[in-house]
């Protein structure tokens, strides 16, 4: 069943559990994320990169991924993720995504605000929205290796921003920057958990941890103990999907050109990556 966002992640986070947010480039991926969460029960929320958002075959992959939470038999919400743009912000939702994560991180702190109130100003009530304050290294759609920003303090979000960052642009989730980064990582991941519980006591809003992708299990279960209650998965479950597709891509063109077989693996591949994520992030 469809789901509200804050829904979704609020009744998790009552339950010390944060929810798993997973890129969907395809509807191969989504149907086995959504079927990875009936397995386990669990509510997910299913992802659409900007870039995919911002092609008309992409906004027909957001009206399918709705059906899709639609029909599920957990909660399940769409999102649209990092826009900074607002046209597509709007043609996102009206092709069926339940929220957006208005990303001005990048933007000077006066102007993020501005884009998150432009966002909800055009977006309306109904539409939950999630801001990002400080600036996540690296690339969402590909992954070369980015810096960990947690050692030298710089692009962590600043928690004396936090406040007052929430109270004027009404965001119902927060991603934050502390050390954490999208794409692979060089070297270990150095969460700052200084950081993150600094920002936790200053708002009362879920946060959000992007790039979860190679920070170790045993650190990501913390999270909703700092009212994390959303973790965004993505360079893992490509890496594990395009590994199994070529493995396999020989035997299956010699098995007569068998897409559909291929396209099982896929299935599989894409499935085990996000019932270990909801495992991780369940209690
Ligand atoms: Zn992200």
């Amino acid at each position: 069943m469809r789901t509200r966002l804050d829904t979704l992640v609020t009744t998790a986070l009552q339950q010390g559990s944060a929810v798993p947010a997973f890129t969907c480039y395809d509807f191969t991926t989504a149907l086995a994320v959504v079927g990875a969460a009936e397995d386990a029960g669990r509510g997910v929320i299913l992802l659409v990169a900007p870039k995919t958002a911002a092609t008309p075959n992409g906004l027909r992959l957001i009206a399918a991924l709705r059906g899709l939470a639609d029909a599920a038999t957990v909660p399940v919400a769409v999102q649209l993720d990092h826009a900074s743009d607002l046209g597509v912000m709007a043609d996102a939702v009206a092709a069926g995504a339940d929220s957006v994560l208005a990303d001005g991180s990048s933007l000077p702190y006066e102007d993020n605000i501005a884009l998150v109130v432009a966002a909800r100003a055009l977006l309306g009530s109904d539409v939950v929205i999630e801001a990002e304050l400080g600036g996540l290294a690296g690339d969402e759609d590909r992954a070369f290796g980015a810096d960990s920003t947690g050692t030298d303090g710089a692009g962590l979000t600043d928690s004396a921003q936090v406040e007052d960052f929430v109270s004027r642009t009404s965001a119902q989730l927060l991603a934050v920057a502390v050390g954490n980064v999208h794409g692979k990582y060089k070297g270990e991941p150095q969460l700052r958990w200084d950081v993150l519980q600094d920002i936790a006591v200053r708002t009362r809003i879920p946060l959000v941890l992007h790039g979860a992708s190679g920070i170790p299990a045993d650190e990501l279960v913390k999270a909703a103990a700092m009212n994390v209650g959303k973790v965004n998965f993505n360079t893992e479950l490509r890496t594990g999907v395009l590994s199994t597709l070529q493995e396999r891509l020989p035997a299956h063109r010699a098995d007569g050109e068998n897409l559909q077989g291929l396209l099982g693996h896929w299935n599989t591949s894409a499935k085990a990556f996000a019932g270990s994520a909801l495992g991780m992030l369940t209690r």
